[in-house]
């Protein structure tokens, strides 16, 4: 049985840490099968930018191989660099590893909801309707 969109965004919101139970993690030996390390864009200047410790610098990672039929993985986007494998050191957490543990805050409208990191009390806003 495959779980729906909707079924997958319940149990992120269930388990902020889902991606350590029934998926691969990006400690995973062949989550980044297919990707490259991304190179930095020319604004990410090495005293503000770092590679992204949770994707390695790929920007994402496979969740299952063969979702979607052969050959057409479930893929994690990564939610510390958005996907561009380097992460803002002004938006690092006060953790020690920079990143944030964001979870389900509020509902804002149809798709819109606010996270909120249990660390550091920063928000961020995200419309899962596209
Ligand atoms: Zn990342
Ligand atoms: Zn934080």
């Amino acid at each position: 049985m495959k779980k729906t969109p909707e079924e997958i965004q319940e149990e992120k919101e269930l388990h902020p840490n889902w991606y350590n139970g029934t998926y691969m993690s990006p400690e995973h030996p062949l989550a980044f099968m297919g990707y490259i390390i991304a190179e930095p864009q020319s604004y990410m200047k090495p005293d503000t930018y770092r590679l992204c410790p949770r994707c390695k610098g790929h920007g994402g990672w496979i969740l299952t191989y063969d979702a979607y039929g052969e050959g057409r993985p479930f893929r994690q986007l990564c939610s510390v660099c958005n996907g561009q494998g380097w992460q803002a050191l002004k938006y690092l957490c006060t953790s020690e590893d920079g990143i944030h543990n964001f979870v389900f805050d509020e509902k804002l409208g149809n798709c819109y909801n606010q996270y909120k990191c249990t660390i550091c009390d920063a928000t961020k806003k995200i419309d899962s309707s596209d």
